[in-house]
């Protein structure tokens, strides 16, 4: 049975992973601290033998008992208000988090995977983003800490590639949503769907002229897992290409939960991407992967998602 390290295992994506590897016949090892997910997530693992789970930070030096064949590093605080509020962890768990994981990788000659994200692109000059664009990036500002520390993995990662042969992997991820993300973790879509179901009017930031494209999870899953067992080792873009602007979206919200909620706007936070949509004619050829999950279709499962959670969770406020 081959065995995998999905680190960041509670989390929206690490959980997700847990499932597809288990759904696979491997053996899951997930870790996390907790600081930003959930344990709720990877519960329903806890009775499998194909899975444990090992409460520990990443940038304490990592041990696993036994053969690794896979390592895939997720740790890391991916939502704005998240990693503003804790900076110096987000920063910590893309570096030193990242050299534990690698240097655990050299020891078990396992195959790493590195969660890297779109972000490395900054606020971007070359639209659609492709993987040889090298980013526009504040390293001084509040974002800086996340984009930075990602920008660090992908260095160091290839670094450990090319001095030590290491088999490495690099998944530049894109706006990702579906169940299990975190309904306060300020991200737009749990934000704006939080917002229609507790009645509250919907927050756009700046103008709403800004775009995202949003991939559903499964496909997003689909497209690391064929990465992680592909032979490439450079950054490939993993996204959906369908660009929308933030006000065209909140409206697509208010038509879909049937809410008749008012949109209101609100100032654009410091170095908020003004657009974003990724180029994955890379994955297409490489991966022979592309998403299949419209948003329409991804949205109505994201919204039954929320809907089914508890009055209690719905107007809890974490922030
Ligand atoms: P998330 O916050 O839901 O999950 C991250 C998990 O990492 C959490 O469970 C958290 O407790 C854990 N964690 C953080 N620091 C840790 C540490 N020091 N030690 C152990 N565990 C730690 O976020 P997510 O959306 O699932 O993102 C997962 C990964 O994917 C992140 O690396 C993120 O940068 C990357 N990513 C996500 C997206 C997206 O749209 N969701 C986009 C680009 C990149
Ligand atoms: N956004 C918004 N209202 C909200 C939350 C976010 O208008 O209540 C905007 C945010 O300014 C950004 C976009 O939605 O332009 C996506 O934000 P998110 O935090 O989901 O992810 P990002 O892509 O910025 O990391």
């Amino acid at each position: 049975m081959k065995r995998v390290l999905i680190t960041g295992a509670a989390g929206f994506l690490g959980s997700h992973l847990c499932d597809k590897f288990i759904s696979e016949g491997f053996q899951v090892i997930g870790m996390d601290n907790l600081i930003t997910g959930d344990i709720k997530n990877i519960e329903h693992l806890f009775k499998l033998e194909a899975f444990e789970f090992y409460h520990h930070d990443v940038t304490k030096f990592v041990f696993v008992p036994g053969k690794l064949d896979y390592i895939l590093h997720f740790a890391s605080p991916a939502s704005p208000i998240d990693y503003l509020k804790i900076p110096i962890q987000t920063l910590k768990v893309g570096s030193l988090g990242t050299h534990n994981l690698l240097g655990l990788a050299k020891e078990k000659n396992a195959r790493i995977l590195i969660a890297s994200t779109s972000e490395v692109y900054g606020d971007p000059l070359v639209h659609p983003q492709t993987e040889e664009y090298f980013g526009n990036v504040n390293t001084i500002g509040p974002r800086g800490v996340y984009d930075e520390a990602k920008r660090f993995q992908e260095s160091i990662t290839m670094a450990y590639h090319r001095t030590h042969g290491l088999d490495t992997r690099i998944a530049r991820i894109f706006n990702t949503y579906g169940p299990r993300m975190r309904l306060n973790d300020g991200r737009v879509i749990p934000a704006f769907i939080g917002q229609a179901l507790r009645g509250e009017d919907l927050t756009v930031f700046g103008d709403g002229l800004q775009t995202r494209s949003f991939c559903y999870v499964d496909d997003q899953i689909e497209g690391l897992y064929h990465l992680l067992l592909s032979d490439y080792h450079l950054p490939v873009n993993i996204g959906n290409p369908g660009e929308i602007t933030i006000l065209d979206f909140a409206k697509e919200i208010v038509k879909l939960t049937g809410t008749n909620q008012k949109i209101i706007f609100k100032p654009l936070p410091e170095d908020d991407p003004l657009q974003r949509e990724p180029d994955i004619s890379k994955a297409k050829k490489i991966l022979g992967w592309e998403p299949k999950v419209s948003r329409e279709e991804g949205m109505k499962k994201t919204y039954e998602y929320f809907k089914s959670l508890t009055k209690e969770e719905l107007f809890k406020s974490e922030h």
